[in-house]
């Protein structure tokens, strides 16, 4: 269990950001050990390619979604799960990502919102991306390398998350799912297809839900 639920308290760094690189390990842990693994949707089923409902009830239906998204993050080996990637119309995602300095960083995040970066901040960074929603592609995207998301905790307190690197990455990543994107919508036409074809060549090693 984590300090925030235990004290109820939220831990946050003198900047106001959530701290969410502190006992990872038993926090994923627990979360994975609550939850039930679900199949994954994949580009083309409807769920993944609208905006999400916002989180309105901070409840039990809730956390247990949550433990069901640890688990099934833990599955397809992600680093970063939104809840409509397990077929539920909810903004959630959850994360279990390494930042710039590999310093893993753990957490939950409802109805996110990135904030917008100062120009002085907006450093791209082309590394290569992929999707569990997209099994088996992999494309190069210039994003921000480094990203600040605002929403509330599994218990509705709001919160502030900060990454950098491929943490940055993934934070807008997730994001986009809520909001019906996936980062192959964000490609070049032409790395578009590259990407739909290396889907079409490969297989999976997690289960998928079909697309009828
Ligand atoms: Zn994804």
């Amino acid at each position: 269990m984590s300090q925030q639920e235990t004290d109820g308290r939220i831990d946050v760094d003198d900047e106001g950001f959530i701290v969410d690189t502190e006992d990872c390990e038993e926090r994923e842990a627990a979360y994975r050990a609550r939850g039930t693994s679900r199949p994954i949707t994949v580009v083309g089923n409807p769920v993944l390619h609208k905006e999400c409902k916002d989180v309105t009830a901070f409840d039990d239906e809730l956390a247990q979604l949550i433990d069901d998204m640890f688990a099934s993050q833990k599955t397809a080996e992600g680093v970063g799960l939104a809840a409509n990637q397990i077929g539920v119309d909810l903004k959630v995602f959850v994360y279990d990502c390494p930042d710039d300095d590999g310093k893993r960083h753990t957490g939950v995040v409802c109805n996110p919102v990135l904030e917008e970066l100062a120009p002085e901040m907006r450093v791209l960074d082309d590394s290569n991306e992929g999707c569990l929603s997209v099994p088996t592609a992999y494309a190069s995207l210039a994003r921000p390398d480094y990203a600040v998301v605002r929403g509330q905790d599994a218990k509705g307190n709001p919160i502030r998350v900060k990454g950098t690197g491929y943490f940055a990455r993934c934070l807008q990543h997730e994001t986009d799912h809520l909001y019906g994107y996936l980062y192959i919508d964000r490609l070049s036409k032409r790395e578009r297809k590259d990407a739909l074809r290396q889907m079409e060549e490969g297989t999976p090693r997690y289960e998928t839900v079909p697309n009828s």
